[in-house]
């Protein structure tokens, strides 16, 4: 028997071999199963609370792991003659195990340069925003000065004056990325790039924000009006970017997370997950969204096509690129998001990025590709452009894509109408739970935006559960939080994870809430659904690939405001633990 942490270094080096490959010889294991059962397994879990999520959802106490693959799930005495002199014992104490977490939308590579910009997602206010950028600022070199996680809730619809900047950064271009991915503050030297003035328009699929009372842009620009600073941004290195993706998949598996749809990959973030892969640190599974040309797009023209047509050439065992992204609308806050009633702060119907017809014929083409399509949908009205396009694809395409599975997500607002369509198109139902709940985001600019009536509707999960649809859970990193309890608990309670629960007169989320069964389900084996995985993991299964966290407590024991304060004590992926708690 070995200490368990010489068990990690061991079990570094692994085989490499394709997906097809590996599902046919975990065939051929079970098939030989009786004749290998006394050899000795790497890994062995006794004493838990192994939540297996298979079909009946049932719970083990043991579990043991050979070569990546799980090989028995059972009891203590089941398992005992697995163990061998090289074994690694994790004796769980009652401690609850579960399947690895899949983030069904996750941007990692942003994540990641959260530690390489100046970083103020934790500025709640406006003087300590201030503060920590004028500390970026004195560490700081190179033209561009980029921050990212501004908090909009501070701010009102019409987002941050850059005033707030004077005397920061001021001989530099400054860009802050604000929380939600979809607005930017920018100082005067970049209006002035770009060219924006009170004279510029704003762009059909963009909003340029301007002062109180005048046309003077406050240097709040949103969607496609700040796309255009993005790109004239110096681009990324492939050097710092790995450094920071590595970061990032290390902070992904300290959550339990072992594997990942990445909405937001062009070439870039193929090379930089090639160069992770290669050097055997990508510890997570990636399925990747190849974003449309469009709003927010990494490659156009020839070069999207170049790019498209090459992506099997950085495809591996752990990484797929088999998906394309559509950004159809924006935000609620910013009042780009395509709502079917008009907002109640502005006199329109919010941004649809796509003209009529445009996104159903490019979701046909790539559908017939045999992709998986996925949606960045917040409106109801860009919900239903997004189910009508897929539908329209559907009825054009040939058969054999039918049981092809694709994704909505974020899923703002759905009308009712639209809520059976989810199960009949195949289509998953992505949500970030931890933005249902009221906070100051909530009360400053969502009720102000669409009124507290469908504000109330917000995030309708459990009707889409109901209508039989497969909902699933995703951070939306690093414009939401990355920690999945924090979701899973506002699922449960849809009440503020972070504190106590708050006063009767702010709980304007009606939706519903679903169980904690299902929360987990949406996390684990909704996930697999997702990836047509689930012949690989999303569960704790004899011939599944050893994809495991472990908690410190048993989620199930506890009172739902508690979830997210469980800590993960370890991550296990393909066989190898990849995360261990420090002491
Ligand atoms: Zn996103």
């Amino acid at each position: 028997m070995l200490v368990f942490s010489s068990v990690m270094m061991r079990n570094n080096t692994r085989v490499r071999v394709s997906i097809s490959i590996l599902l046919t010889a975990s065939l051929q294991l079970v098939a030989c199963g009786q004749a290998t059962q006394q050899d000795p397994a790497d890994i062995v879990f006794l004493n838990g609370g192994i939540y297996t999520v298979d079909a009946e959802r049932s719970w083990a106490e043991a579990a043991a792991i050979r070569d990546g693959e799980i090989v028995a799930v059972g009891t203590n005495a089941s398992v005992r003659d697995l163990i061998g002199d090289v074994t690694g014992v994790f004796d769980l104490q009652g401690r609850m195990a579960m399947p690895g977490i899949h983030d069904s939308h996750v941007h990692p590579l942003e994540g990641g340069y959260e530690q390489v910009h100046c970083n103020v997602w934790d500025a709640d206010s406006i003087d300590l925003l201030i503060g920590t950028l004028m500390t970026c600022d004195r560490n700081h070199d190179g033209e561009w000065f980029n921050a990212v996680g501004l908090d909009l809730g501070m701010f009102g619809l019409i987002g941050p004056d850059n005033s707030l900047l004077e005397g920061i950064a001021t001989d530099k271009y400054v860009f802050v990325d604000a929380s939600d991915g979809h607005a930017a503050l920018v100082n005067d030297k970049v209006l002035e790039l770009i060219g924006y003035d009170a004279d510029t328009p704003d762009p059909h699929d963009g909003v340029i924000e301007r002062r109180e009372g005048s046309r003077e842009p406050n240097g709040t620009i949103r969607e496609a009006a700040r796309d255009r600073v993005d790109k004239l941004r110096p681009p990324r290195s492939l050097r710092i970017s790995t450094a920071a993706m590595r970061d990032a998949v290390k902070l992904m598996n300290s959550y339990g997370i072992t594997s990942v749809y990445d909405v937001w990959v062009g070439e870039h973030e193929m090379q930089v997950y090639q160069s992770l892969d290669n050097a055997g640190e990508l510890t997570v599974r990636v399925l990747g969204g190849i974003i449309d040309e469009g709003v927010f797009e990494k490659h156009t023209g020839k070069d999207f096509e170049r790019v498209l047509h090459d992506r099997g050439n950085y495809e591996s065992e752990y990484i797929s690129y088999n998906s394309l992204k559509f950004m159809v609308d924006g935000v609620f806050e910013g009042e780009t998001g395509a709502v079917l009633e008009p907002y109640d702060s502005v006199d329109h119907h919010g941004v649809l990025n796509y003209v009529p017809g445009e996104l159903r014929e490019r979701a046909s083409r790539f559908y017939d590709l045999g992709m998986q399509l996925h949606f960045h949908t917040m409106g109801d009205g860009a919900a239903r452009a997004a189910l009508d396009a897929l539908q329209y694809a559907r009825e054009r395409g040939s058969e054999e894509h039918k049981s092809n599975r694709h994704t909505l997500s974020h899923l703002g607002l759905v009308d009712p109408i639209d809520i059976p369509r989810f199960a009949e198109l195949n289509a998953g139902a992505s949500f970030t739970m931890v933005w249902g709940n009221t906070d100051e985001w909530t009360m400053n600019l969502e009720i102000p935006a669409i009124g507290r009536e469908r504000v109330a509707r917000l995030y309708p999960i459990r009707s889409i559960l109901e209508a039989n649809g497969v909902v699933l859970g995703g951070s939306d990193w690093n414009y939401g939080e990355l920690d999945p309890l924090l979701s899973i608990e506002t699922g449960v309670t849809r009440d503020n994870p972070y504190g106590p629960r708050s006063p009767a007169e702010f709980e304007v989320f009606g939706e519903g809430v679903v169980d904690l069964a299902t929360m987990i389900d949406a996390y684990t084996i909704n996930g697999a659904w997702q990836l047509h995985a689930e012949d690989l993991s999303g569960s704790i299964e004899v011939g599944k690939r050893a994809d495991l966290v472990v908690f410190d407590r048993n989620l199930f024991e506890i009172d739902a405001p508690e979830i997210s304060e469980a800590n993960v004590d370890a991550t296990i992926f393909d066989g190898r633990v990849v995360y261990r708690r420090p002491d």
